[in-house]
């Protein structure tokens, strides 16, 4: 059952006030909050367990070693995978896209070669293929998105052609909300033997994601958007394909052997893991995807869809303003603009009157320039999140467009 009251009580920072006003955070696309057993397991580990990991004798060291390899299980049955050691930790989804991009391309991509992505990608899904592309001289082929904000589909299969080499797709796009056809993309991707990754940074606290069902090459996400700490993220990669990989970083932990002469690496994962990982937050992330799964994705998945259809409804009653992306399958993120208001204005009134939003391009100029508009407000729904919060932020749009009239 889904408990609307219980679960605000796991969120500490939801007692606070901002301005004088009860916090209302809608910018849940950004980050999400800390439910308090994520908190409390950052401050045991430093409080009771502190010690590197992974080379220590000593009990400590073996206890955060046993605890840091429990979280990456966790995350491992969390999305499905096959094996523990294809799941790589990473600083977050962007550190994992680069290090696809850095290992992959340097292995496969030769000049005139292309990365397919889709118009609606975060900038974490671009900056890194074009650094590479240009490395490689290699190039990026998109695919176009339609006015809904879906992706349009029309001649997909011609988008494939035997200078394609990956495919690197957004599971849900952050500006827009919209949950792409993923599983026939990947399939569409395999019958040219190209392989795909997905970007899940948004796709993870919304919906249940099965790598194995999916069959992605690669997967990744950021801890923290699925209520877990900054600084630690995942990817997900096929065993035969990381293994092919070349290290994307030197250093400790990722070696086997060193002599000046040549150096032979670890084994999987830890080839891909050099220096000292981010161990607290890594032992956290267990504990928020412990969490999620409690509540069960699918009760999260029908409670935010509960949300944002009152939102939109709600939304749509309002004179003068437009929703970008109106996809059919939706996420609970939406991206408005008020008639004649500068997002940026309209963000900034808000949180005067206590309403977090996320004004501006976020973090996907194209989709912007695509649509013609300097950015949107973004309004993006969290499991914590209720229909008052949204009567809250109705009130204070109206607010906002009587300053302005
Ligand atoms: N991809 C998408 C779709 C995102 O929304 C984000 C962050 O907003 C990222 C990638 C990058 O995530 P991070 O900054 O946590 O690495």
């Amino acid at each position: 059952m889904f408990d609307i009251n219980k679960i605000r009580q796991d969120f500490p920072i939801l007692k606070r006030t901002v301005y004088n006003r009860p916090l209302v955070y809608f910018d849940n696309a950004a980050t999400t909050q800390k439910p308090q057993v994520v908190i409390d397991a950052i401050s045991k580990y430093y409080e009771q367990d502190n010690a590197n990991i992974h080379r220590g004798v000593h009990y400590l060291s073996q206890m955060g070693t046993q605890a840091y390899e429990e979280s990456r299980k966790a995350v491992k049955t969390f999305i499905n995978a096959e094996h523990d050691y294809e799941i790589i930790f990473t600083r977050g989804a962007t550190e994992s896209i680069n290090l696809v991009a850095s290992s992959f391309g340097k292995k496969y991509l030769k000049q005139g070669d292309e990365i397919l992505l889709s118009g609606m990608e975060h900038h974490s899904n671009i900056v890194p293929w074009q650094i590479i592309c240009e490395e490689k001289e290699a190039k990026l082929a998109v695919i176009p998105i339609t006015d809904t904000g879906e992706l349009n589909l029309t001649d997909i299969e011609k988008r494939f052609t035997d200078k394609t080499k990956l495919l690197a797709i957004t599971h849900v796009s952050n500006a827009l909300g919209t949950i792409n056809p993923i599983k026939r993309l990947i399939d569409i991707a395999h019958k040219y033997n190209i392989p795909v990754l997905i970007d899940g940074a948004q796709a993870v606290s919304h919906l249940k994601v099965d790598v194995k069902e999916l069959d992605c090459d690669f997967y990744c996400f950021s801890g923290h958007k699925v209520y877990g700490p900054t600084g630690i993220g995942v990817l997900y990669g096929k065993e035969k394909l990381l293994e092919e990989m070349p290290p994307y970083q030197g250093g400790g932990e990722m070696i086997r052997k060193v002599t000046f002469e040549k150096t032979e690496y670890s084994s999987l994962p830890f080839k891909f893991e050099a220096g000292t990982p981010n161990i607290a937050d890594g032992i956290a992330l267990k504990a928020a995807l412990d969490y999620v799964s409690s509540i069960g994705l699918f009760n999260i998945a029908l409670y935010e869809a509960e949300l944002l259809h009152y939102a939109t409804n709600q939304l749509l009653n309002i004179n003068g303003l437009k929703i970008y992306g109106t996809a059919k399958e939706k996420a609970a993120v939406i991206s408005f603009l008020l008639e004649n208001i500068h997002p940026y204005d309209a963000g900034t009134i808000l949180d005067k009157l206590g309403v977090a939003v996320r004004t501006g391009h976020h973090c996907a100029q194209p989709i912007m320039d695509w649509y013609g508009i300097p950015g949107t407000i973004r309004a993006s729904f969290a499991l914590y999140n209720t229909k008052e919060e949204i009567d809250g932020m109705i009130k204070s749009l109206q607010k906002v467009i009587e300053m302005f009239s």
